[in-house]
């Protein structure tokens, strides 16, 4: 039928053109040829590209289910690692760095030293207008994770239920937004025992066990959270004197802390050499509550 007109069509293209001037005859051939060309790429020329196109869509769609589903076995696997090593049918040791109250400009430093000893860390961050940082933190393999959005202890994050489940929403929206990952393991600002002052501990926990959420303490640290600490030993004797002997370790850093970054080096070196395994926490871990 098409074929039908479009011959009919020719013919009378080929009457006009012989009637009509050079111009007009050249524009109604390229009608005539687009309508073919049309035709012919409304055939199989055009569908095979089509489902090309589709199977490309669908594979970069699967991308991301291929890494979440990835990330939840090695996650399951460190899981099962840490059972076994508390069991005592492993003798591997676990260590967990992790990084509180940034990001500040000192994480660029954090970040280059991590890579250079190719470690995964986590990062308990807060929501701050360094957006670029948050991406490279999940880019380079870090965990990412809630300390919600402003840490005002002394003025509101723990004035109620409502004002700290307000805080974790906003921050895991803004990280979110930024990158594209939804963290579900949180730290609470100035640790479980900070919520339980204010009276909140257990009612607080419910919540985040209610949108998934497991929150998680340290075992040791570099004592740079504050400067009194600091004045009776350094970081390095710190990390020394509390890091020693354990199974599971989850040393407390800051990121806003010139001397920890200072000490990175020969801390993971030191975990390293007593054949500590250094890996990023989620909240399948046995240390996330
Ligand atoms: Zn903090």
């Amino acid at each position: 039928m098409e074929y039908g007109n479009n011959r009919n069509y020719a013919i009378i293209v080929v009457i006009l053109s012989v009637l009509a001037s050079t111009v007009i005859s050249l524009q109604l051939k390229i009608i005539y040829d687009n309508r073919q060309l049309k035709k012919y790429l409304s055939d199989d020329f055009f569908q095979i590209n089509t489902e090309e196109i589709e199977n490309k869509i669908e594979e970069y769609t699967n991308i991301d289910k291929s890494i979440s589903s990835t990330k939840e076995e090695y996650f399951n696997n460190i899981r099962k690692l840490e059972d076994m090593i508390l069991s005592g049918e492993s003798d591997k040791r676990i260590a967990y760095l992790t990084f509180d109250d940034g990001p500040y400009k000192l994480t660029y430093r954090v970040l280059d030293i991590l890579k250079e000893e190719k470690v995964p860390a986590t990062f308990f961050v807060l929501g701050k207008d360094t957006s670029d940082i948050y991406m490279r933190i999940v880019r380079e393999g870090h965990t990412l994770a809630n300390h919600t959005m402003y840490h005002n202890i002394g003025k509101g994050v723990y004035r109620s239920k409502d004002s700290f489940m307000e805080q974790v929403n906003k921050l895991e929206n803004y990280l979110y937004d930024i990158t594209g990952y939804k963290t579900s393991l949180i730290r609470f600002p100035g640790g479980s025992g900070t919520a339980q002052a204010f009276g909140l501990k257990d009612t607080l926990t419910n919540e985040l066990h209610n949108k998934g959420y497991k929150y998680v303490e340290w075992t040791c640290e570099t004592g740079d959270g504050s400067d009194k600490r600091l004045q009776q030993k350094s970081e390095w004797e710190w990390y020394k004197d509390t890091c020693k002997d354990q199974k599971i370790m989850v040393l407390l850093m800051h990121d806003y802390h010139e001397g920890t970054v200072d000490v990175l080096h020969n801390i993971i070196k030191d975990l390293k050499d007593q054949g500590y395994l250094i890996l990023p926490l989620s909240n399948k871990s046995v240390m996330a509550k």
